[in-house]
């Protein structure tokens, strides 16, 4: 069975055993064990520890604004975290390190309408960094903080990847469904009695999931209240694409979709990009492209002829390097909107 956080609603750098146990992962072939942390501990003896043992490092300063590090951290360090990433990365970079260093963005109440793309230009462009956007009000315990409304076409219980793909290990030993449990809500086994397979494998956790599956309620007290990513992984993107689009077209902007991929075009069917006024999609190879609609699939040398008021860059794998190759966009005053990969 991989390992793949070590952690669970917690920093792993406080753990004082955790290069030993990055080691052990290693040595035993359960993966590199990726490591969260809030980036307040990274100092020079982590971050070489990480460097020699990190897969991939997910670094959460949630925010560029301070004021709003201030409210959704509930700490003064912005300054001492922004400086400890900015450090780690200039470390992983001189020495060549294959770590991947991941930053999280987190949309909560309190930085609603920042923008992504400041966070990206500040740490910049480096191979092997990220950068990843997280929601609160997907959390059960999270919904008073709702960034944008549920589009009930896409609420739909039957399909939590996270029941069927996780588990966690609470620090009791006791086990649960989804990460999201952090209080230990919906227990399906303890690894001082059992093995992990057998939990994994094991009648409760079974049962937990063909509740889910069949929509019963009033037996998962969290997934009751879950309105995370209980539809499909993608939920969350609909939503935020929504929320860009409903403002473009409220504002009667003409917008390029890019880039001019299947991801793309799904997205253009199942969201209100289908209702924006869309100049053309754009893609470093546009010949060959279909999109859903006729609208024409241009390179990208084409944007200065388009002058388009807006940029949606969604591309899973590359909307990062689109971003920095493309970044003079920005200074003909077109706003560039890139969404990040999403948990
Ligand atoms: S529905 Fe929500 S709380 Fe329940 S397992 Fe899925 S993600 Fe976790």
């Amino acid at each position: 069975m991989p390992i793949h956080w070590l952690h669970h609603f917690g920093d792993t750098l406080i753990y004082p055993k955790l290069r030993e146990a990055l080691r052990y992962f290693k040595a035993h072939g359960y993966g590199p064990g990726n490591v969260s942390t809030n980036a307040i501990l990274l100092n020079d003896d982590k971050i070489d520890m990480l460097l020699e043992y990190g897969g991939n490092v997910l670094c959460c300063i949630d925010t560029m604004e301070p004021e709003a590090y201030k409210r959704i951290r509930n700490n003064n360090h912005f300054e001492k975290v922004k400086h400890n990433i900015e450090k780690f990365i200039a470390e992983r970079d001189r020495r060549n390190s294959d770590t991947t260093i991941t930053i999280q963005f987190l949309r909560t109440a309190h930085n609603m309408d920042e923008d992504l793309t400041n966070m990206m230009d500040h740490f910049g462009q480096h191979d092997n960094v990220r950068f990843i956007e997280k929601r609160t009000d997907k959390h059960p315990k999270g919904g008073d903080i709702t960034v944008v409304a549920l589009d009930d076409e896409f609420h739909n219980k039957r399909t939590c990847f996270k029941i069927r793909s996780e588990l966690c290990v609470l620090w009791t030993g006791e086990c649960v469904p989804c990460c999201w449990d952090a209080d230990g809500e919906q227990i399906i086994g303890d690894v001082r009695n059992e093995t992990l397979v057998d939990i994994w494998q094991g009648e409760r956790h079974k049962k937990m999931q063909q509740q889910l599956y069949k929509g019963e309620t009033g037996v998962l007290s969290l997934c009751d209240k879950c309105t995370g990513p209980i539809s499909d992984n993608i939920m969350g993107l609909r939503e935020q694409v929504n929320a860009h689009a409903l403002r473009w077209i409220k504002e009667g902007k003409r917008v390029v979709l890019a880039a001019a991929s299947k991801a793309m075009f799904d997205l253009y069917e199942k969201t209100q990009l289908r209702n924006l006024n869309v100049a053309a999609f754009c893609d470093i190879n546009p010949e060959g492209k279909v999109p859903p609609v006729n609208i024409p699939v241009l390179p990208y040398s084409a944007i200065e002829e388009i002058k388009p008021d807006a940029i949606l860059i969604f591309s899973p794998a590359y909307s990062t390097e689109i971003y920095f190759q493309q970044k003079h966009w920005r200074e003909d005053n077109i706003e560039i909107v890139v969404l990040g990969e999403f948990l």
